[in-house]
C-alpha cells in the first residue's frame, strides 16, 4: 500500500502516521520527497480496509498495490487455469461454444434446439429451468421437469449442459441434473450461495452482477474458490449504464482486463449483453476477437413465441452461420472453435 502524505505535514504528525500502520501490523518505509513524503506499507492482508488509513489526519491518498482477492489472481496461480468437464476443456486455446434457449420451454423444444447446437460442433447447450425474472407474473420456468428435459436432450446430442442456480436449496436437485452451475448476474453477490457453491464438486459459470465492478466480480470468484472449488468460469454479459438502444453495455474490455488479473477462463455473453437479436453477431464476433474463452448464445426456432428473451435469440440459421464466421476469427488469433 502506498500512502501519499499532505504537503506541509508536521514530523509529529508523519510519526504518528507511521505508528499507527505499524500498529494494524504493517512494515513502513518512508521516502521524503521535496514536496512530498510517501509511505511505503509492507504486508496488507486481503481484507484490510485502506479507507481505515485514507481518515488519519495528515494522510492525501492511499493506493491499493496488491488485490484483496488472492486465489483468483494471477500472482496465486499463473498459468491460465484449465477447466475440463467431461471430454471438454475451457480455458486452452480450444473457445468453448456455449448455445440453447434462453428457458427450457418443453419437450419437443429443447430437443429441437439442442440437435442445433450439437450440429453447430457446440459442447454445451444452455437452457434455464429455474428463471431470475424482473416481473413476478412472467414464465418462472419448468422447475424439475425442464431439468430432466434438458438432461435428456443434452444425453441425446452428447452435450453437456449448463443451468442457473438461484438458490441454496436447490443445489442438490440441480447438480443431479447440470455438469455445470450457472450463477446468474442478478445472484453474483449472494454470498450465501456462492460460498455454498465452493462446496460442490462441479464448475460453476459465475456471472457478472448488473451493476458490478470487476474487481468485486473477481471478489465473488474468491468466494467460491476459498471454499474449495476451484472450477469457476467466469461471464462477461453486460453492465448497466445510462445506454438504452441496447439492453446493457457490453464490457468487451473486461475480457483482457479479467485475463491480465485472473487465471480463469472468461465467458462471454452477447445475448444478455446487447438484449436484440441484429446486435449478437458483430457483439459475438467482437468478443473472439477480445479474447472470450467461451461464448454463450441464445437460440430459438420461434422466437415470437418464445416464453423469454425471444428477442435477443439467434435464428438456427443466423447461429449456424454466426458460428462459422467466429471459427475464422479463432483461427486469425491462433485459436480453435
Ligand atoms: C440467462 O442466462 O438466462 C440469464 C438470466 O442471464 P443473466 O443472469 O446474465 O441476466
Ligand atoms: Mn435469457
Amino acid at each position: 500500500m502506498v500512502v501519499i502524505l499532505e504537503k506541509n505535514i508536521s514530523s509529529e504528525q508523519v510519526d504518528k502516521i507511521i505508528h499507527t500502520l505499524e500498529s494494524y501490523g504493517f512494515q513502513v518505509h518512508k521516502s521524503v520527497g521535496v514536496e512530498k513524503t510517501i509511505l511505503g506499507a509492507i504486508g496488507v492482508q486481503p481484507d484490510f480496509d485502506t479507507r481505515k488509513v485514507k481518515i488519519l489526519d495528515g494522510v492525501a491518498d492511499v493506493y491499493r498495490v496488491t488485490t484483496p482477492y488472492k486465489l483468483t489472481s494471477r500472482n496465486f496461480h499463473e498459468e491460465n487455469s484449465l477447466i475440463k468437464i467431461k471430454d471438454v476443456e475451457i480455458g486452452g486455446n480450444q473457445i468453448a461454444l456455449i448455445a440453447g434457449p434462453c428457458s427450457i420451454e418443453n419437450e419437443d423444444q429443447i430437443f429441437r434446439l439442442a440437435k442445433i447446437v450439437a450440429d453447430s460442433g457446440a459442447k454445451i447447450l444452455r437452457g434455464g429451468a429455474f428463471k431470475p425474472r424482473t416481473s413476478p407474473y412472467s414464465f418462472q420456468g419448468l422447475g424439475e421437469e425442464g431439468l430432466k428435459l434438458i438432461r435428456a436432450a443434452a444425453d441425446e446430442f452428447n452435450l453437456l449442459v449448463i443451468t442457473e442456480v438461484m438458490q441454496i436449496d436447490h443445489i442438490d436437485l440441480i447438480g443431479k441434473y447440470t455438469d455445470i452451475f450457472q450463477v446468474g448476474a442478478r445472484n453474483m453477490q449472494n454470498f450465501a450461495l456462492i460460498k455454498e457453491l465452493g462446496k460442490v464438486d462441479k464448475p460453476v459459470m459465475l456471472k457478472r452482477g448488473i451493476a458490478a465492478t470487476i474487481e468485486e466480480w473477481l471478489m465473488s470468484a474468491e468466494y467460491i474458490l476459498s471454499n474449495g472449488n476451484r472450477k469457476v468460469l467466469l461471464c462477461e454479459r453486460g453492465i448497466r449504464t445510462f445506454e438504452t438502444y441496447t439492453r446493457n453495455t457490453f464490457d468487451l474490455s473486461a475480457i483482457p482486463v479479467v485475463h491480465k488479473k485472473s487465471h480463469l477462463p472468461v465467458i462471454a455473453d452477447p445475448s444478455h449483453a446487447t438484449g436484440i437479436r441484429d446486435q449478437v453477431p458483430p457483439m459475438a464476433r467482437a468478443a473472439i476477437a477480445a479474447g472470450a474463452d467461451g461464448i454463450m448464445i441464445e437460440i430459438h426456432d420461434d422466437p415470437e413465441n418464445a416464453l423469454s428473451d425471444g428477442p435477443q435469440a439467434l435464428l438456427p440459421n443466423t447461429f449456424l452461420k454466426l458460428v462459422d464466421e467466429l471459427k475464422l476469427i479463432a483461427q486469425a488469433i491462433g485459436r480453435k472453435i
